[in-house]
């Protein structure tokens, strides 16, 4: 479906006008929970050719208002939930629902649910990952990385977030999966800026555009809520040239190997 005019007038100018074009590209988000649903919504506001939502969880009481549900999608699928609602907003993206588990080490996944993965990041040409589990997010980098994607991996402690992108000479996974413990609250506001940020990395990365490899946001420290780093770092085992040799069945035994 075409765009109506007034979203032409409006976002459309303000991507002509810093010369992005992101009508013919489709982005991956791997979960879409209290991040990725902002993540998925902002993501609509643009004119994307497809989103692809990926998650197993289904809506609870607990999500509603806080992440982006309603109350009568309790108990549905998020991924359908998201799906079906933004398709009557946006009625000009695509959104594609998948109800898929993501291999987390401690998951009992199976290969044709890591190569469906694996389809849906090559069919991508940006890939986000806001899971909570290191497994899913390492599961997500290696499979990007494999295929040449762009990759921004993001998250939310209480009252920290961050957005790291994979680029030449620097890896969100190395050294450290996630030094915040992870916990199910955090500050929705936060969520918000951090979600905007994401989307702007994808903007920005997707047409060749310099983003910095780390973005962290606390918006407790209001005098200084957002600090940039533009850093590298050694190439961890999930970003090796031995990573792109392994072939899809041995994925599972080679991140056990590699990450614990
Ligand atoms: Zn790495």
């Amino acid at each position: 479906m075409d765009a109506p005019k007034g979203f032409y007038e409006r976002t459309s100018k303000y991507l002509r006008d810093l010369g992005i074009g992101v009508s013919d590209k489709v982005v991956l988000v791997g979960g879409i929970g209290t991040l990725g649903s902002r993540i998925v919504r902002n993501l609509a506001r643009f004119n994307f050719k497809k989103i692809i939502v990926v998650d197993i969880d289904f809506v609870g009481p607990e999500n509603v208002g806080y992440q982006c549900y309603h109350s009568e999608e309790i108990g549905k699928k998020k991924v359908e939930a998201i799906a079906e609602r933004f398709s009557k907003y946006h009625p000009w993206t695509k959104i594609e629902p998948y109800f898929l588990e993501v291999y987390t080490l401690s998951s009992l996944v199976t290969i044709r649910e890591l190569e469906k993965y694996d389809r849906l990041i090559a069919s991508s040409d940006a890939v986000i990952s806001t899971f909570d589990s290191a497994g899913a997010r390492a599961t997500s980098l290696l499979l990007a990385f494999r295929r040449d994607k762009v990759f921004v991996d993001a998250g939310l402690g209480v009252t920290r977030g961050y957005v790291k992108i994979l680029k030449e000479g620097y890896c969100p996974i190395c050294e450290k999966v996630w030094e915040d413990q992870v916990r199910y609250y955090t500050n929705p506001n936060l969520a918000e800026v951090v979600a905007a940020f994401v989307v702007q990395a994808v903007l920005y990365t997707l047409s060749g555009r310099a983003w910095p490899s780390e973005i962290t946001i606390n918006l407790d420290a209001p005098f200084s809520p957002v600090s940039v780093s533009e850093i590298r770092n050694e190439r961890c085992p999930l970003c090796s040239e031995e990573a792109k040799k392994v072939s899809l069945e041995d994925i599972p035994n080679f991140l056990m190997e590699k990450i614990y």
